[in-house]
């Protein structure tokens, strides 16, 4: 891919360069960009960013002068934007940028798309587990308003959202088997009700004609949005990562899979961070976000090693297991799926410096029939740092739990399904405190933060990335980011 192309001047100053808690300067300051005010300039609060270009890009200096690397071999290369991690957020952000704006992008990643927790993402856009009082709940409608408007999109341009994004209105149901959880869920309703989403309850035998494969009981009963939807993560991703490198030939897109993250280059002039070191390149961007998913606090911690910035992400791994059976027959459904419990456990919140880690196991049923037809059940729970490796026994469990909701479930033994069975397993980046951090960080207005959505990534992917977007181009965003800036929350 080319170069990026915008107008930059060549001012003099220096860079600081951070990497293993060296910090090392560069005499020649390598450029800056050429823009009036803001990080963009901009205040334009909708549609395209026009960028006025000015001139053409002088050369970089060959060598930079750089501790704990080997710089002679690394390639000097100048975005807009660099966009550290291409999970469901960073490749969304990439996106949103690239049809919103005239600004060019990198994206890097220590590995490919759907590495990280995207990639066992089950894929629910759903409202029906959503506190309408919660602070995420604004982000999150206006991200669905947003999936949905892409899946209307790509149907208008004759193609079917199901094959693109693996896009189905489901409907939800969240059920529950006690006279308690009943009345929970009919509380959920009229919360959902008053806030605008269409919900009903349903009552056990209302519950059995809509979904004739589940069993709650007598006592039970369910809460039901039927403008609930799913897509499929692989599918999505693939279709954005589409998307992005459409712009590629014109030079405003590459990507640097396979290359991690290893450092960061610090203009002594502005104090500001202007480019990402890679394992190959030094990436250089007017704004640099950082949406390493779990990995962001260890990464920001190994970035700013040695310098004064205070910065603790507080992200945490939240590991999760996923069972996908091909071809399944037994079982057909014609709702997505999750018991009530679920949401007690993915909103619990818990003290950082766990000992016992393994208190804080939790599984819950979830279950949905995918794109391929595919039956997807999910989902387990716990803090186990970060290895991804299967655990047997979770799976088992998940099996089990299923079992309790779908007596078809019951008769067979997990030992049956063996051949046709998939597991998926992520690291779910959790934030003690339940929201995503969404903003730049403190003190350093071009670097920004977007991670620690949880379980709820896939669904807010959009409306994250539009306010980041909107953040980094100095526009009002379209919902209010206080709640999740990172001042006060990442010290
Ligand atoms: C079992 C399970 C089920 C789920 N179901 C749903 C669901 O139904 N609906 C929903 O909305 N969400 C769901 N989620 C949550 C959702 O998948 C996540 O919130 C979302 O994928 C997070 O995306 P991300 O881009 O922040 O992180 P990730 O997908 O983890 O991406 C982070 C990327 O950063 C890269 N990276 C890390 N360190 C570096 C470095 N040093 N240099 C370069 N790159 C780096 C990684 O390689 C990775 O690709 C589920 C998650 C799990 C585990």
């Amino acid at each position: 891919m080319s170069s990026a192309s915008i107008a930059v001047n060549s001012p003099s100053s220096s860079n600081h360069f951070i990497k293993d808690g060296v910090t090392s300067v560069n005499v020649n300051r390598l450029c800056s960009f050429s823009f009036e005010s803001g990080l963009f300039g901009s205040k334009i609060p909708t549609k395209k960013l026009s960028l006025s270009v000015n001139g053409t890009r002088p050369t970089r200096p060959e060598r930079i002068s750089y501790s704990g690397l080997e710089p002679g071999k690394a390639s000097s290369r100048s975005f807009d934007v660099v966009i550290v991690g291409a999970g469901v957020i960073g490749l969304t952000i990439a996106r949103q940028f690239l049809t919103g704006s005239d600004l060019s992008v990198a994206v890097v990643d220590k590995a490919v798309p759907c590495s990280g927790a995207t990639g066992a993402g089950q894929g629910y856009i759903w409202m029906v587990h959503k506190n309408p009082a919660s602070e995420t709940w604004e982000l999150t409608k206006r991200s669905h308003q947003l999936w949905k408007m892409l899946a209307e999109t790509i149907r208008d341009q004759g193609m079917d959202p199901l094959q693109v994004l693996g896009w189905k209105k489901t409907g939800s149901l969240l059920v529950g088997r006690t006279p308690e959880d009943s009345v929970m869920l009919r509380k959920r309703v009229s919360q959902l009700s008053e806030a605008g989403v269409r919900a009903e309850y349903l009552s056990t035998d209302e519950l059995h004609s809509k979904e004739p494969a589940i069993y709650v009981g007598t006592d039970g009963g369910a809460a039901f949005a039927p403008d609930d939807c799913q897509l499929d993560a692989y599918q999505a991703v693939s279709y954005i990562e589409k998307v992005n490198r459409s712009f590629a030939p014109e030079g405003r897109y590459a990507e640097f899979y396979h290359e991690p993250v290893t450092g960061l280059v610090r203009s002594t002039s502005s104090g500001e961070f202007e480019a990402v070191q890679t394992s190959n390149n030094t990436l250089y961007g007017k704004a640099i976000v950082v949406a390493a998913g779990c990995w962001s606090r260890s990464l920001m911690h190994d970035l700013f090693k040695g310098s004064h910035i205070q910065l603790d992400a507080l992200v945490m791994p939240r590991k999760g297991h996923l069972l996908v059976f091909e071809n399944f027959n037994p079982l057909q459904l014609n709702h997505g799926s999750m018991e009530v419990g679920y949401v007690d456990y993915q909103n619990a919140t818990f003290p950082l410096g766990l000992d016992d880690q393994s208190q804080t196991l939790s599984v819950s049923m979830t279950a949905t029939i995918d794109m391929m037809g595919n039956l997807v059940l999910g989902s387990s729970r716990q803090f186990a740092g970060f290895s991804t490796e299967v655990d047997d026994s979770i799976v088992l469990h998940i099996w089990k739990r299923a079992g309790e909701f779908f007596p078809k479930l019951k008769e067979p033994s997990l030992t049956d399904f063996i051949k046709n069975r998939k597991v998926r397993v992520g690291l779910r980046p959790y934030m003690p405190d339940g929201k995503p951090v969404i903003g730049n960080v403190p003190g350093l207005s071009n670097l920004f933060l977007a991670t620690g959505h949880e379980g709820g990534g896939l669904s807010m992917a959009l409306g994250t990335a539009e306010m980041v977007v909107d953040m980094v181009l100095g526009n009002t965003t379209h919902v209010d980011s206080s709640p999740f800036a990172a001042e006060g929350r990442c010290c």
